[in-house]
């Protein structure tokens, strides 16, 4: 299992790798520009070749790039969807170019109907599928009301059909996310039969990386607020599940904390999942 966590990528990409090793990560996640603005970092691939210099000599094994929050692939209004595509683009195109996959929340149909939405959201995974070369898009289950795509395995599997099925498509789960959208993974049991259900809409096969995040909120409550480990709705005891699950065992397990001093997760949060994960496997035997 690589657990890591999101870092900072201020002051270029490999700072990110530097920040990744302090916090004792064998994953990190960064963003590929500033999450709140469309305007992008332009990166050349001497960037790309020190990032990957830096990767080369460290104990992390994956790299997740999370794309530009204000993304909404799904929009009626065109300029918003031409906005997302160069954006997912450009966001793939760092993927491609450090070795990194890509997650993207799949967007809203705000006040319209779903149906049609998946299907604009769809064209646009596609098409930024066919300009860029192999990192992986993962679209990841979403916590929120109203329009908000992605909450349900069912959707999840539908926004990969739309986007034509092909093979660079997948998931991350978000531990915080799946509780308050109303999937159960606060035990040993619950998560076993969240990840059965999801393996029978979905398929396991597609599942790409793992967030882990508690969450301030509680199960079904279709609010998304993350908690530190063991300090929300999840609680220690549903960490651990996670924590050892055996279906996870190969893949990027990255915490998305607010942190003691909300300044993002910390080597001791990271110490402590290594804990939690060592109690979860005890608990299975
Ligand atoms: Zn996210
Ligand atoms: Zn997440």
């Amino acid at each position: 299992m690589l657990i890591g966590t999101h870092v900072s990528q201020a002051g270029g990409l490999d700072k990110a790798v530097a920040r990744g090793v302090e916090r004792g990560c064998r994953s990190i996640q960064i963003f590929n520009q500033s999450p709140r603005m469309w305007r992008p970092t332009n990166y050349t691939e001497d960037d790309f070749a020190a990032f990957r210099a830096a990767i080369d000599d460290s104990p992390i094994d994956a790299v997740l790039i999370h794309a530009v929050y204000l993304i909404n692939c799904a929009s009626e209004d065109p300029e918003i969807r031409t906005k997302s595509l160069a954006s997912l683009k450009q966001s793939l195109h760092v993927g491609d170019g450090i070795g990194a996959d890509v997650v993207l929340h799949p967007g809203s149909a705000l006040r319209g109907e779903v149906g049609p939405a998946i299907k604009r959201a769809g064209e646009v995974f596609k098409e930024a599928l066919e300009e860029s070369d192999h990192s992986l898009l993962l679209l990841e289950d979403t916590a929120g009301t109203g329009g908000t795509l992605g909450r349900s395995f069912e959707e999840l599997a539908e926004l990969i059909d739309a986007a034509g099925g092909g093979r660079r498509l997948g998931v991350c789960l978000d531990s915080c996310h799946l509780l308050a959208s109303g999937y159960d993974v606060r035990s040993i049991e619950a998560l076993t039969e969240t990840l059965d259900s999801f393996d029978e809409i979905v398929g396991l096969g597609r599942l790409g990386a793992v967030h882990l995040n508690d969450s301030q909120t509680p199960l079904g409550s279709n609010r998304d607020r993350h908690a530190n480990l063991g300090e929300g709705e999840i609680g220690e005891a549903g960490i651990a599940a996670f924590l050892s699950e055996p279906r996870f065992e190969e893949m990027a397990v990255v915490l998305e904390t607010p942190g003691p001093d909300k300044r993002g997760t910390t080597a001791e949060e990271i110490a402590y999942a290594h804990r939690l994960r060592r109690r979860g496997l005890r608990a299975r035997r």
